[in-house]
């Protein structure tokens, strides 16, 4: 069925495609519909006033028309309800086919005589039919859908549409030319509508991928390719708007800073993809202890830093500590052997007079900075000079 309908391998585009073409389909239904009701209220009361009553054909036709006017009445309440195109698309294939019968049942019957108006309204003639035939497929094959449910239908039509013009008229000139007139028609919009569909859903399908392609190109400018966390980058933009925030709002805001501790020698001894994989498992065993709207972002080399909203410089230095303790007491380890290693951490607290990210950084670099020098695994506040030791 693929090269009949077009269908995304992937379920969920498939929805999102079908819920896009939505919209489009339920107002060509609600258009539809609405003609349907003016239609058949029209030709009924037409046939009603102008058609001899005992003429052959004018109760089926009849009712015809009611079944045309409850058919487009319920199509009105699906074109409102339905949440499936495709569901609105059968609905209109199948009001589609009631007026072309009833404009068929109307042809065969003959004119009335009395207003060219009311004969140019309500006598349609066979070319006039084939040419609403035709429309009417185009309107249908261009909503959303299955082509093989509109080609059932359709030869439904046409079966019920030749029987009804054989049946109440004196039969037709010329079937074959009609037969021959409606098919090249159905299969030349058949075609075109396919390749319409086509071409909306390699659009659709362009623009999802150019879509994830951007997010992933968003991604990969965001974040740091070894270990996954924010990059400095990143770090600044989100970091700035808080500092701002915490001002604006008197809310407190703090920043933790860790450098991991003799890293040279962790590469000398374990070699450089054991450093790597130190900083991989420490970023995880660091981000599980975080809260959502915390920072974490690796600013350069084996340096992190965590900003930390809406919390006080104690509760700061508390969480410095929990985390030295998680990297000291982590098992780390690269090709199954162990990997022990450390952090030292410096902590600072945003001040009113912090104009930018960097004096805040610049503080807590001096804690850490002081964290090593008084022997690392340790953290520091530098404008206290107050520490938690390594215990
Ligand atoms: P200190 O305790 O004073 O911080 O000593 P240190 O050896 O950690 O000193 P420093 O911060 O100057 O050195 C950082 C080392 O971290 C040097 C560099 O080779 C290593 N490093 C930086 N980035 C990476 C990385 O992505 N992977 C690995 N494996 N090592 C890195
Ligand atoms: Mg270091
Ligand atoms: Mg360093």
């Amino acid at each position: 069925m693929e090269w009949l309908i077009p269908r995304f391998r992937d379920r969920d585009l498939e929805q999102a495609f079908q819920q896009a073409w939505l919209p489009d389909t339920r107002t060509a239904l609600l258009l539809l519909s609405i003609g349907g009701v003016c239609g058949a209220l029209a030709t009924m009361f037409g046939a009603w006033s102008h058609l001899p009553h005992d003429q052959p054909g004018y109760l089926p036709g009849q009712a015809l028309r009611v079944l045309l006017l409850t058919g487009s009445i319920a199509a009105i309440v699906i074109a409102l309800r339905a949440s499936r195109p495709d569901t609105l698309l059968h609905a209109a294939s199948l009001l589609l086919v009631l007026g072309c019968l009833t404009l068929a049942l109307r042809m065969a019957s003959p004119a009335p005589q009395d207003s060219a108006l009311l004969e140019a309204m309500f006598h349609v003639n066979r070319d006039g039919l084939t040419v609403i035939m035709v429309v009417a497929i185009a309107v249908l094959t261009l909503m959303m859908g299955h082509y093989a449910v509109n080609a059932v239908i359709f030869a439904l039509a046409l079966t019920a549409y030749l029987l009804i013009a054989n049946r109440w008229s004196d039969g037709l000139a010329n079937p074959m030319s009609l037969i021959y007139a409606f098919y090249t028609g159905f299969v030349f919009i058949l075609a075109l509508s396919h390749g319409i569909q086509r071409t909306r859903r390699h659009i659709y399908l362009a623009r999802e991928q150019l879509q994830e392609a951007n997010a992933r190109l968003h991604e990969i400018a965001i974040r740091d390719y070894l270990t996954g966390c924010f990059n400095r980058r990143h770090f600044y933009t989100l970091a700035e708007p808080e500092l701002a925030r915490a001002h604006r709002h008197g809310t407190p805001l703090s920043l933790l800073m860790f450098d991991f501790d003799h890293f040279k020698q962790v590469n000398d001894t374990y070699g450089h993809a054991g450093g790597d994989a130190v900083l991989q498992q420490a970023v995880e065993v660091i981000q599980e202890r975080l809260r959502i709207s915390d920072v974490l972002s690796r600013l350069g080399g084996e340096e992190f830093a965590v900003l930390l909203p809406e919390t006080e410089l104690e509760q700061a230095k508390q969480l410095a500590e929990r985390l030295r303790q998680a990297i000291a007491e982590h098992p780390f380890e690269h090709a199954g052997v162990p990997i022990p290693a450390t952090a030292s951490f410096g902590v600072a607290t945003a001040q009113p007079g912090d104009v930018s990210i960097d004096v805040l950084l610049g503080r807590a670099d001096l804690g850490l900075y002081l964290a090593k020098d008084r022997g690392r695994n340790r953290v520091c506040v530098a404008a206290t000079g107050t520490e938690s030791d390594a215990g």
